[in-house]
């Protein structure tokens, strides 16, 4: 038997929907003390977190993770009970297979093995793990940065567990993560008859050629590590549903997906330029989702793609594609991030599952890079 499979087993028996832990953090914490570390739990309001330390010293290399999973959806239509992992061709079925228990067990039994063979090693290990990744993310990763922040204790390298894979384990790295911006607009004009459009002011027309501009700008170029950064207008709203009512107002919502080229506030500004230029009357409420990062090559990203290399002999591909992660509350604080997980395809869907093999390369990975940056040797 494979014991980061019976661990990664008993992970999923534990139906941790978010912002549930369900016992995993203090399953965790044990099979953490009996390797030297340090436990200290972070619960606020609903949320459970969990901050492990093995050595006083800097660097510090921290995994993070989160224990939570999405809801299962109908129960029928899974072909194993997403809570009772069910191995199938050498597929391991349950929920939070791939995101991200796979890679929690994988965390917990590279770090066993590299202690015990390396028990004098550099600096610190450190494991930040949370309930709530998949819900609202307030009382979770970035309570419990604010925490470390406030009593100076620093993260040099961050390893987020998130299944950032495409085909096959390790072929992708996430070094960082683009921006998220929301705007929240609404065009005021004046009411009225269709028949008498002296009378009235018309939201949808004056707003149109401004939408048109936003549309049509190029904000960046993007770069290296970045794709262009993209406007998209999701949702628009006009008129009462009768045919000779001009509408009072139009409510336009749009996001930013931005890279490091831009900031939010030159995003900002830009918008606020253009939309007074066209000279409309209107309200706009920004939301700020997340900071974009980037975590260039270093010695953290050199030690994951040489861990890789050394495991599967596949050069990962470095990108900063898909949604975001906590690794956006880390990398403020100046720590180097990266995401290194199993492949995606079945996250968030029906009959989750992961290939077994993939959280044992996996595991081999996390232990190479633990090597690689904290052996003495
Ligand atoms: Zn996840």
């Amino acid at each position: 038997m494979s014991e980061v499979i019976d661990i990664l087993k008993d992970l999923i028996s534990r139906p941790s929907v978010t912002p549930e832990d369900a016992g995993c953090q203090e399953f965790m914490a044990d099979y953490l003390k009996a390797s030297g570390f340090d436990i200290e739990s972070m619960v606020f309001d609903d949320t459970t977190n969990m901050w492990a330390r093995k050595g006083k010293e800097g660097p510090v290399f921290c995994f993070a993770g989160h224990t939570d999973v999405v809801p299962t959806g109908p129960l029928d239509k899974w072909h194993t009970p997403p809570f009772e992992p069910t191995e199938i061709n050498g597929y391991l079925h349950g929920r939070g297979t791939a995101d991200m228990k796979g890679s929690l067990a994988a965390m917990l039994v590279a770090t066993r093995r590299f202690v015990e063979k390396h028990p004098d090693h550099k600096g610190s290990i450190a494991f930040l793990i949370t309930s709530d990744e998949e819900g609202p993310f307030i009382n979770g990763t970035t309570r419990v940065i604010d925490t470390l922040e406030a009593r100076n204790e620093k993260i040099t390298w961050a390893l987020v567990g998130e299944p950032s894979s495409t085909h096959k384990v390790g072929d992708v790295i996430k070094n960082g993560r683009r921006g998220s911006l929301s705007g929240d607009l609404i065009v005021k004009g004046v009411q009225g008859h269709v028949a008498y459009p002296h009378l009235a002011t018309n939201p949808v027309h004056l707003a149109a050629p401004a939408l048109t501009e936003l549309s049509q700008i190029q904000w960046d170029k993007g770069n290296d590590y970045f794709p262009p950064t993209s406007f998209q207008i999701s949702n628009i709203n006009a008129g009462t549903g009768a045919t000779n009512v001009v509408p009072g107002e139009m409510h336009v919502q749009f996001n930013f997906r931005y890279s490091t080229e831009v900031t939010a506030e030159i995003l900002v500004e830009r918008v606020h330029s253009i939309l007074d230029a066209h000279g409309l009357d209107y309200d706009l409420d920004w939301t700020y989702n997340g900071l974009p990062f980037l975590t260039d090559k270093g010695l953290l990203v050199e030690a994951a793609v040489k861990a890789i290399e050394d495991t599967t002999h596949i050069t990962p591909e470095l990108l900063t594609t898909g949604g975001t992660s906590d690794g956006r509350f880390i990398a403020p604080t100046g720590a180097q991030v990266v995401e290194l997980g199993p492949v995606n395809a079945t996250i968030h869907k029906l009959n989750e599952c992961i290939k077994m093999e993939d959280i044992e390369l996996l595991t081999d990975m996390y232990e190479k890079i633990l090597i690689n940056l904290l052996a003495n040797d």
